[in-house]
């Protein structure tokens, strides 16, 4: 069934638009502590050694050819293909220290490759990489591996090899193929290369091809991002991710080269965003959390109707919540009701490796209350609604008191008719999704904390 589209009133774009979380993470990355280090770490391994659950992978690489002004990833700029080789020696190295501490618990049912560009690496390195991971842990038979790649570095080769080594999900950077919009973010790849790279893949029967786009670069306008929006609905991408562009030059000194004039105001991005939804919702593409949406066969959407969508730093997900473990600098692991985060420069990320210490620099053990607030929290941002009685059961709490002030809080979003509370629980209309991640706010402890400097760190939340 096609879902009716909304238009939202100016004044409540206003009225929501400020600094928040994406919520990738409950607690969020600001609030972790550099207390937490590499014996933490090691702790957490050893807790994960006792228990017999799938693990999810995550490697980052990150090296890039040029770097594009929007970048937000942590990248190292290169054209030297050693520096990849010795990098992925120092990931072989990281594995053998982990998985000294996970004994034989070592199933993976997930495994992801981001970057930077995974394809910056060379196909003797693909192989030589991907022969660590299977010396140090085995993959399930229905595991789910994917890779980002980017047009412009890969090449049919690297797609042949990926697939012959299992690799069944591709993920590629697209963002905008306007020539204006790519000259101003330093990024020119023409739709030939994209259209080509997407046909190889079908052809290869990789399952699942997803987009990357980003709404609100300088230089869009409804017209040239309709354009976009219209030739990935054309080649069929499986699922397109459609970004806020955080615009954060003071935490991202390369985005000052982007000039301010030429970013569309707060209420055009709005524009562009609405058009996104509009134009994937009416293809049939289920809306998949507030910025993803799938085609209605694909998991993804068949999870969203059945309610069991989940989400961790690699993103929506079908499959119930893991333990994660990431390997490579500014890579973070969730696992044993813990985050750790390894240091995020290069050498400081191979020291550490080359001396037989994790390169933990951060991270933070859950509470209790975190748990709790970390559950609801990703409901809502997952299902767009957040039941009762699933809470209650699972922490053994009456959530209606738990939440008290929370549900007191809602009270402004009801009124502005984007949610709705109920005896069974609260639910976020599909005029509230563009406003989830202040309704998600309302349930996080950290940001009621007024002397708390993190809270404006964050991109805003339109
Ligand atoms: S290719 Fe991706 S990771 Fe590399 S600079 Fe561009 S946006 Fe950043």
């Amino acid at each position: 069934m096609k879902e009716k589209i909304e238009k939202i009133d100016r004044s409540l774009l206003r009225k929501y638009d400020r600094p928040g979380p994406r919520y990738t993470s409950y607690p969020t990355v600001p609030e972790w502590s550099s207390d937490f280090g590499p014996e933490d770490y090691r702790q957490c391994l050893k807790r994960l050694a006792t228990e017999k659950k799938p693990l999810s992978l995550y490697f980052h690489i990150p090296f890039c050819k040029s770097r594009c002004l929007y970048c937000g990833c942590t990248t190292v700029v290169s054209k030297d293909s050693k520096r990849a080789e010795i990098y992925i020696d120092h990931l072989r190295q990281e594995m053998a220290l982990v998985a000294e501490h996970l004994a034989d618990n070592n199933r993976v049912f997930q495994l992801h490759w981001g970057g930077g560009t995974p394809t910056f690496l060379t196909l003797p390195q693909i192989e030589k990489l991907f022969g660590s991971i299977s010396d140090y842990f085995t993959f399930d038979d229905e595991a789910e591996m994917a890779i980002e790649v980017d047009p412009r570095v890969t090449t049919v080769e690297h797609l042949e090899l990926l697939r012959r080594l299992g690799f069944n999900r591709i993920s590629m950077g697209v963002q905008d193929l306007t020539p204006v919009v790519q000259e101003l973010i330093g990024r020119n790849q023409t739709a030939e290369e994209t259209v080509d790279l997407f046909n190889h893949c079908r052809r290869l029967g990789f399952s699942g091809i997803n987009v990357d786009l980003i709404y609100g670069l300088p230089g869009q306008d409804v017209k040239n991002f309709s354009d976009t929006i219209d030739a990935v609905i054309k080649i069929g991408a499986d699922r397109v991710a459609v970004y806020s562009f955080a615009y954060l030059p003071g935490v991202k000194p390369h985005q000052k080269h982007i000039p301010p004039e030429t970013l569309p105001s707060m209420t055009d991005k709005y524009d562009l965003f609405a058009t996104a939804v509009e134009k994937f919702l009416s293809e049939g593409y289920a809306q998949i959390g507030m910025d993803h949406f799938a085609k209605p066969e694909d998991e993804l959407s068949v999870a969203l109707a059945e309610g069991r969508l989940h989400r961790n730093f690699m993103g929506y997900t079908t499959r119930p919540a893991a333990d994660s473990l990431g390997f490579g600098m500014s890579s973070i692991s969730e696992l044993s009701g813990a985050f750790a985060q390894n240091v995020s420069k290069l050498s400081d990320y191979q020291d550490l490796i080359s001396s037989g210490e994790p390169a933990t620099f951060r991270g933070c053990n859950l509470t209790r209350d975190d748990l709790i607030r970390q559950r609801a929290i990703i409901s809502l941002m997952c299902n767009f609604t957040l039941t009762y009685e699933a809470m209650d059961r699972a922490f053994d709490i009456d959530s209606r008191k738990y939440f008290e002030l929370e549900l007191n809080d809602l009270k402004q979003f009801i009124d502005d008719g984007l949610a709705e509370v109920t005896e069974a629980g609260i639910n976020v209309f599909p005029r509230g999704r563009l406003f989830v991640r202040n309704i998600a706010m309302v349930f996080d402890a950290y940001l009621r904390d007024e002397g708390n400097e993190n809270r404006q760190v964050f991109s805003r939340t339109i």
